[in-house]
């Protein structure tokens, strides 16, 4: 690293004549500084950060050093720009400078790479496991609560570790094999730092070729909706479905909505594919309406990325309007990470929107994010649906069992209905009604099906009586749960 630049390449522009030897000699260094700093974070910029770590892979070689590349991203930071606008990312991303050049100090070198990436080179860190954990460091020190102006913003962020020699010869390698590593840091949730390995690069690649071959169907609407019936307890009355995307690509086959839509969100393609979804449904039910059928509603999963944006529930609205569906026909629902997060004010207020326009809202996958229910009294929702991970464990774990029922008991306080996803055997769903639960979604009830299966089932079930349909009251025996 030179000599003349700190890690953070920070320095102050001078103003006025340079009278004597000296301030001449500062200003010249003063302008050296500028001149490879990124203006808005005043780090290393791009081309300074890679010939600088050029320069100090080559000393590291000559030596016999190890060196550890980080590579930062921050995690939502495109949402968190188009929410709250340009000048709070870029408050953001100052701050984020600003905590980062207190943790990576000279002789380590930092910059920004562009975007909401900035990259660390450590020097003399000897092993994986001194790079994980410094990069963990880094990551604690960046994630907090940030205010700007009246906004606070939660600011998280994911971090991929590579190291020199080993994961790659020179800056363009160690480079690619970050990005690798941080990609899939975010793939797995976020908040979190990954170390490289060579199964990344066969992940990347077919990473863009699902994504090359989404924009294809996306392009094609090559997709096709399944209906899951939702029925009460203990009658198993049919009292709606949920509708799931599904795509069969024709090189790729079957690939399922839990692998495409994080990439559908990632790429910008969820608005097309969600407007396809609930066209379909709205369709499906203008058809079902001209034959004078009233089907229970049908629930639309709704990407947490669009419920962040400001038009969706116009777009909402004007769909089921022009196909001339009434708001209580359909419902949405939206998974609780989106809805909890400390920058999804405006998810919360869509929702709001929602509700007050007639359409209900359901909080799906309850019990997998961090939130609780002290959060859940003031959300605009009128369903939760206790996660499928929930409703296995709830049959393996006293103790599950006793926070499902906690949890379905304080809903009901809350005046919600409570439905548990992934019923797969007869014993889950008399456990879920012994515990209080309104309705079961799950394979042991009705596998994904077509709308005709959707259709023929509600028939049968109008010319059949409910009694002969309904499940055991009184309880499963208690040795059930170990
Ligand atoms: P989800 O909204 O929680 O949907 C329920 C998932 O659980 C579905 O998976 C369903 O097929 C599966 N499932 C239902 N019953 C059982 C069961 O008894 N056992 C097991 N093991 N699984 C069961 P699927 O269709 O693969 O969808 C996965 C996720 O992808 C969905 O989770 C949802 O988050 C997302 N998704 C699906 N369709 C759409 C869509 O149209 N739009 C958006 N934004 N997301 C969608
Ligand atoms: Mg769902
Ligand atoms: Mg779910």
């Amino acid at each position: 690293m030179s000599d003349s630049v700190s890690a953070g390449g920070e320095c102050e522009p001078r103003h006025g004549g340079a009278e004597t030897a000296a301030e001449l000699q500062r200003a010249r260094q003063d302008l050296q500084r500028l001149a490879i700093m990124e203006p808005l974070t005043r780090l290393l910029h791009r081309q300074a950060f890679d010939e600088q770590v050029q320069q100090e892979l080559a000393d590291a070689s000559a030596h016999g050093r190890q060196c550890t590349l980080v590579v930062i991203g921050l995690d939502g930071f495109r949402l968190l720009n188009q929410v709250y606008g340009q000048r709070v990312g870029d408050r953001i991303l100052q701050a984020v400078a600003a905590r980062l050049r207190n943790f990576v100090r000279e002789p380590n070198l930092l910059g920004r790479r562009g975007g909401d990436e900035f990259v660390a080179l450590l020097r003399d860190i000897a092993d994986a496991d001194a790079a994980m954990g410094a990069t963990r460091e880094m990551l604690a020190a960046i994630q907090r609560l940030e205010r700007v102006g009246n906004l606070e913003v939660q600011v998280d962020a994911s971090a991929g570790v590579v190291l020199f020699p080993a994961d790659g010869g020179d800056i363009d390698s160690l480079m690619e094999a970050g990005d690798g590593a941080l990609a899939r840091a975010k793939r797995e949730g976020g908040r979190r730092c990954a170390r490289f390995s060579a199964d990344l690069g066969r992940a990347k690649d077919l990473r863009i070729r699902l994504e090359q071959r989404l924009r294809r169907a996306c392009e094609a609407r090559d997709f096709r909706l399944l209906y899951q019936p939702q029925v009460s307890l203990p009658d198993r009355r049919l009292i709606g479905a949920e509708a799931l995307v599904r795509w069969n690509d024709a090189e790729l086959g079957d690939i399922s909505p839990a692998e495409f839509i994080p990439i559908a969100e990632a790429s910008g393609l969820i608005d097309g594919l969600s407007d396809w979804v609930l066209r379909e449904v709205c369709r499906q039910r203008q058809m079902w309406r001209q034959v004078g059928l009233d089907l229970p509603p049908v629930a639309i999963n709704l990407s947490g990325v669009q419920l962040r944006s400001p038009g969706c529930v116009r777009s909402v609205l004007e769909t089921i309007d022009e196909f001339q569906i009434s708001p209580e026909e359909i419902e949405i629902e939206i998974t609780e990470t989106w809805v909890f997060d400390s920058s999804s004010l405006l998810a919360q207020e869509n929702l709001q929107r929602l509700k007050m326009a007639g359409v209900r809202s359901v909080l799906d996958d309850f019990g997998v994010g961090a939130s609780s229910l002290v959060q859940l009294r003031d959300l605009p929702i009128h369903r939760l649906k206790i996660d499928r991970s929930f409703t296995v464990e709830c049959m393996r774990n006293a103790r599950t069992l006793t926070i499902v029922k906690a949890v379905i008991d304080m809903a009901h306080n809350l005046g919600l209905t409570v439905t548990a996803e992934g019923i797969e055997t007869a014993d889950q769903e008399s456990w879920m009604h012994h515990l209080g639960c309104d309705s079961v979604q799950g394979f042991y009830i009705a596998r994904p099906m077509p709308a005709e299966d959707f259709l023929r089932r509600y028939l049968a079930e109008r010319t059949q009586p409910t009694s002969s349909r309904s499940i055991v009251d009184g309880g499963p025996a208690v040795d059930s749960v170990q």
